[in-house]
């Protein structure tokens, strides 16, 4: 089957935060249309751009184009640090809990000889999410997770509890908007679905039990602009 006698798959390291330019995009793909199948794999399961496909003599010629033109470099695999991955963090997200590029870039300049040259007996993933809602999945999915979380209470705006609960702010940041669920109720759609209980109203007022709180996010999701961390 010469056809399929080489298939190799080859892992490009991504920007923290997946922040491109289309230009680079596009240098990406033609290069894989050139040298390679032309199919990648934008960040899938493992996180990585993964260019698929393609034949030995091609390797040095890709890494070449990768590390001198594009100033790109190329990711781990096999039993060594692989895919470091965060989520978008203080960029754009309002509950980061720390810097997850930053992070995710010292560490991996820190390990980048384990990326290349395989040090670890295994594969072995880091990824960064800024806090327990857990975008870049690393509980799931990497050997490493830092996940962000807060130290002080949750701090509460008991005007803005009023104004989800009297419908002027749409809850859940608008994502349900235009769906007939009915009024927002705070008492079934927050308070109930707090896992450990420790929400409840006193007269107008929300209150947490915060050293019962396991900082799921699920109240902070839903009402944002009453409950910050
Ligand atoms: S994991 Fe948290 S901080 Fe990171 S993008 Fe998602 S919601 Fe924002
Ligand atoms: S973050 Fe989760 S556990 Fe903590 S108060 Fe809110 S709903 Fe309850």
């Amino acid at each position: 089957f010469p056809g399929v006698a080489h298939f190799h798959t080859m892992r490009v390291a991504q920007p923290g935060g997946k922040f491109y330019t289309a230009e680079f995009l596009r240098q990406l793909c033609d290069l894989w249309d050139l040298r390679g199948s032309g199919i990648t794999n934008m960040h899938g399961s493992t996180g990585d751009i993964i260019f698929l496909g393609t034949t030995t003599p091609q390797l040095e010629e890709i890494f070449y184009e990768m590390s001198h033109k594009f100033n790109q470099d190329l990711g781990g695999s096999g039993s060594n640090l692989r895919t470091p991955a965060d989520c978008i963090g203080q960029a754009r997200c309002e509950f980061a809990c720390y810097d997850t590029q930053d992070m995710c870039y010292d560490l991996t300049q820190e390990y980048q000889d384990e990326l290349h040259r395989p040090a670890f007996p295994y594969k072995f993933k880091f990824k960064f999410d800024g806090c327990p809602n857990c975008c870049v999945a690393s509980i799931a999915r990497a050997d490493l997770s830092f996940i962000g979380t807060w130290r002080d209470d949750i701090k509460i705006d008991q005007e803005a509890v009023q104004a989800y609960i009297g419908g002027e702010i749409a809850p859940n940041g608008g994502a349900h908007s235009g769906r007939d669920w009915g009024p927002f109720d705070i008492q079934k759609e927050v308070i109930d679905n707090c896992p450990t209980e420790c929400l409840w109203m006193e007269g107008n007022k929300l209150m947490i039990d915060s050293k019962e709180c396991n900082r799921c996010m699920h109240c902070i999701n839903a009402t944002p602009r009453a409950l910050r961390i």
